[in-house]
């Protein structure tokens, strides 16, 4: 950890923005951001590859603060050459880490390529690459929607881990036990990384709650209830948004959790709202 770095250890993700204004946007975004004094940014990728272009170039971009940047990178969909190929420019432009994926196959694509899951991804990385490059993969506290269940998908994720990862990520959740319980679940498997909560600020419940129920993220009823009651009233939602996801990092860091990482939506203001709350 440099001396500079947040003493929280946070961490943000941004999308890669698909017009002119959103471009503009994230620069002021990214510097904002950048100086807290962030681990790292991360940069998502479209399903099967489909925002490979934007996601290197919002890598290019979003890294120009200085800020250590990696590209998310899935696999589903792609054969080895190309993948193979776009870790070679990724080395070439100086990236470090990456953050590995299976993703999800666009309906309507044909193949999934030679790569099934992500344990497969991360493989072939170390194999193409050895240790260039530091690999987080992603964690759900909650289960992955395709699992059997929790216990299956803490195999399938220890699994991964022991491929190769350097840390994990988790997809975002609301109540803190899912994330102690699934550490621990973790731990008795063997897996010694970091596994770094992943934390979506609560701005707009119309889409948090489509995105919650296409992800497997649940919103505890309590927070559904006083959602929903705040109805159009973005301010109080917005309000309630901060207070609660405040609480649930603070919970975090004080039960151990080894950094937080934001899933900005490449906004600025949610996240450094929370992040002003919290004490290390
Ligand atoms: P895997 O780890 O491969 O797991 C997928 C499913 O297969 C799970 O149910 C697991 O239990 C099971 N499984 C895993 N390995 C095996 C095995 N060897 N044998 C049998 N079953 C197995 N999506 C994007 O499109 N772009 C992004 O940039 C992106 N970033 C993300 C970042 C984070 C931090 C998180 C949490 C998710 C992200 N996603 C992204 C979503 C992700 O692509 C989906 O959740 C996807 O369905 C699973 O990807 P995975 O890497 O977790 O898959």
């Amino acid at each position: 950890m440099s001396s500079q770095e947040h003493p929280l250890g946070i961490s943000f993700e941004f999308f890669p923005p698909s017009t002119d204004a959103g471009r503009d946007k994230l620069m002021l975004v990214r510097d904002e951001l950048a100086a807290r004094n962030p681990r790292f940014f991360s940069v998502t990728y479209g399903a099967g590859g489909s925002t490979q272009a934007r996601t290197r170039d919002t890598v290019r971009t979003v890294s120009q603060s200085g800020v250590q940047t990696a590209p998310h990178l899935s696999c589903i969909g792609s054969e080895k050459a190309q993948l193979r190929d776009l870790l070679t420019q990724y080395r070439e432009e100086g990236v470090k880490s990456l953050v590995a994926l299976r993703g999800d196959m666009p309906s309507g694509m044909g193949s999934i390529g030679e790569l099934r899951y992500a344990n497969e991804l991360v493989e072939f990385i170390r194999a193409e690459t050895g240790d260039h490059f530091d690999i987080a993969v992603a964690a759900y506290p909650e289960s992955h929607p395709q699992a059997a269940n929790l216990d299956r998908d803490v195999e399938n994720f220890a699994r991964k881990m022991k491929a190769g990862a350097n840390m994990a990520i988790t997809q975002y959740f609301f109540t803190a036990e899912a994330y102690f319980n699934f550490v621990d679940k973790a731990r008795a498997l063997g897996v010694n990384q970091p596994i770094i909560p992943g934390i979506m600020p609560i701005t707009n419940y119309t889409k948090l709650s489509r995105f919650s129920d296409a992800c497997g993220a649940e919103i505890p009823r309590w927070m559904r209830k006083q959602l929903e009651g705040y109805g159009d009233d973005s301010d109080a939602i917005a309000k309630f948004g901060t207070d609660a996801v405040s609480r649930l990092c603070q919970r975090l860091l004080d039960g151990g959790a080894p950094g937080l990482h934001f899933y900005t939506l490449n906004q600025s203001a949610p996240v450094l709202k929370v992040v002003d709350n919290l004490v290390g």
